[in-house]
């Protein structure tokens, strides 16, 4: 029974040492960016322009929501690859985010068990 308790307190510490690695993670100032980004075809308007009748251009467009509104706009070129990168660190943290909440949740698990080990009825 001891050997049962010691090992529930050692899964628990080992549960807040990945958490710690996890809000390290949480924590960090590197700009992000919540959105998506995708690659859609557009025409651009133009009579004259190749799109009106053949493959329209390629776009690449972001996603985003300002004050609860679904918001889209166009990237520029050379924007592309720091809006990408900006949204990739962004889903990093959505998934830190999420493994926080697990290993929050095993945590709790642990120790409502070992509450349940420490309890000693009044008799
Ligand atoms: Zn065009």
């Amino acid at each position: 029974m001891v050997k049962k308790k010691k090992y529930a307190s050692v899964e628990i510490r080992k549960l807040e040492r990945k958490r710690a690695e996890i809000l390290d993670q949480l924590l960090s100032d590197t700009p992000l960016l919540a959105g998506s980004l995708s690659l859609v075809m557009r025409r651009c308007g133009k009579a004259n322009c190749h799109c009106a009748r053949r493959p329209a251009h390629p776009v690449w467009v972001l996603s985003t929501r300002r004050k609860g509104k679904a918001c889209c706009q166009v990237i520029r070129r050379v924007d592309v690859e720091k809006t990408g990168e900006r949204v990739r660190v962004y889903k990093e943290f959505k998934a830190a985010l999420k493994r926080l909440s697990e290993v929050e949740t095993a945590e709790k698990s642990k120790i409502l068990k070992k509450i349940k080990e420490r309890h000693v009825p009044y008799e």
